[in-house]
């Protein structure tokens, strides 16, 4: 049996979600943060939440302290996802190389981001068994998705690839794109492959009735 595990620690959601009628900014913004773990590797996604909610979901939710996680993924360099990577200190910090090579050349003059692209190592191929890098461009140049296989179902932890829900159901890309073509691309591979995805800022998805929307 594999012991490839996939938990939600905190669902995020949008500043502004046009799916509910929001013209304007009206929360805080902030990413859906998951816990991957297999084999030695215990590995948090896109921690933006502050501190102290990161040490409290990841204890009611899994019952591990942030110095039990070995790695962070950062699925693109937005301070929704990246805000509360700190907690993770002892941690490896991971993003695709480019977009990390996309920060350094445009997000460097941001001190936060500046101190978090010093820490950043560009993420292998395969982070753990079972646990692949799937570049997803489009909201940013080098946003990239985590594509995590069992022997029975391929999950993606999709980052902004796919926002929420209502935008995955309605064929959204979202307000906010580096590149349309390449975000259309990455959407329509997710839902190629995929049998669940954690969207950016909501809940995992499961993705059975959605090859219609191709
Ligand atoms: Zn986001």
């Amino acid at each position: 049996m594999s012991d490839l595990r996939v938990d939600v620690l905190a669902i995020g959601t949008l500043a502004k979600n046009r799916f509910w009628n929001e013209t304007g900014n009206v929360r805080d913004e902030v990413a859906t943060c998951t816990l991957v773990r297999s084999g030695q590797t215990t590995l948090v996604v896109d921690p933006g939440w502050p501190d102290a909610v990161l040490r409290a979901v990841l204890f009611y939710r899994t019952g591990l302290k942030p110095e039990d996680v070995t790695d962070v993924f950062l699925t693109h360099l937005d301070p929704a996802h990246v805000g509360g990577v700190e907690t993770f200190p002892k941690a490896r910090w991971l993003a695709f190389a480019e977009e990390i090579a996309y920060g350094k050349a445009e997000l460097k003059g941001d001190k936060t981001m500046a101190a978090v692209l010093k820490r950043l190592k560009p993420a292998p191929d395969s982070i753990a068994p079972g646990v692949d890098i799937f570049p997803t461009a489009g909201h940013s140049p080098g946003h990239c998705s985590l594509m995590v296989n069992t022997p029975t179902e391929t999950t993606f932890v999709a980052g902004d690839a796919l926002l929420t829900r209502d935008y995955l159901e309605h064929g959204d890309l979202g307000p906010t794109l580096w590149d349309r073509n390449k975000a259309a691309e990455s959407f329509a591979e997710v839902l190629q492959i995929g049998d669940f995805v954690i969207p950016g800022h909501d809940n995992i998805v499961w993705l059975r009735s959605q090859g219609d929307l191709l």
